[in-house]
């Protein structure tokens, strides 16, 4: 099975999103209030080509996030606390041709979550099956959705997602799944915290476990210190979260890959195993 890191383009976040500060809300505010940055992250998503079709995790941000006026004007985080670099050729669309994928061709397409960041690219795949998990798409509903940072209106009018609400089938530490492939290699799990309905996609094969993080953790260093970050809807959840991939990863070889993570793209070409 072949699996391609896809990049669209980058983006720089506050210190404080990716080592959180603070409880309850004051890690959102301290993380706003922050005045150091990141360098650059990359935005990735996952091309996998399995047997029953070609399955995209995340699309990526898209290049109109560079448009004055595309994040809301009355909020603070998107105002102070995110700045994308992402060209029109950067998007997944263009940047999946490069690879030899035609966007018509992908069969399904997973969200993790629905942050901007990996929706942007949703555009390219009117045709694909769009899935994620139930408690994710509720959360976006009303004023409470554009508070906890959905842009809702920027979803594509045809979106018309199959919801997946998961089975008593635990995998390792995680007590539900869902089976998404008919051969049993691909499985979505529930990794919530960072967003109440977040999902990471499970490929075992060849003896390994390719683990599709999203933003669990931002990186894997993130994971094996444990640290929740500073915009995550449920601290408590996701430190429970953190705590069962990192189990996963010291039960099974797993080649551990979160959607901004510098090392990502050469632990997934090298194969590269979390060791704990
Ligand atoms: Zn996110």
């Amino acid at each position: 099975m072949r699996i391609h890191a896809v990049q669209s383009g980058l983006v720089t976040i506050k210190n404080c999103q990716c080592h959180g500060k603070g409880r309850g809300t004051m890690r959102l505010v301290n993380t706003i209030l922050d005045r150091t940055w990141t360098e650059p992250l990359p935005i990735y998503s996952w091309a996998i080509e399995h047997p029953e079709g070609i399955i995209l995790v995340d699309t990526g941000e898209t290049a109109r996030a560079m448009e004055p006026g595309y994040f809301p004007w009355w909020n603070p985080y998107f105002q102070m606390s995110i700045k994308p670099c992402v060209q029109p050729e950067d998007e997944v669309g263009f940047r999946l041709r490069a690879l030899g994928i035609e966007p018509n061709d992908v069969r399904k397409v997973i969200l993790t979550h629905l942050h901007t960041d990996h929706i942007g690219g949703l555009h390219h795949f009117p045709n694909a099956e769009i899935i994620l998990s139930r408690r994710e798409i509720e959360l976006t509903d009303g004023w409470r959705g554009q508070l906890r940072g959905y842009l809702t209106h920027r979803l594509p009018e045809w979106l018309s997602p199959r919801l997946i609400d998961y089975e008593p089938k635990p995998i390792g530490p995680f007590p539900e799944s869902f089976t998404l492939t008919k051969a049993g290699d691909v499985f979505l799990i529930p990794t919530e915290g960072h967003t109440g309905g977040h999902l990471s996609v499970l490929v075992q094969t060849d003896g390994l476990s390719f683990f599709f993080a999203g933003d669990a953790s931002y990186t894997l260093q993130l994971l094996l210190d444990q640290i929740v970050d500073g915009v995550a809807q449920d601290e408590e959840t996701s430190r429970e979260t953190l705590k069962r991939i990192l189990q996963y990863v010291q039960e099974f070889p797993t080649v551990y890959l979160p959607s901004h993570d510098h090392g990502a793209a050469q632990r997934l070409a090298e194969r590269t195993i979390v060791s704990v």
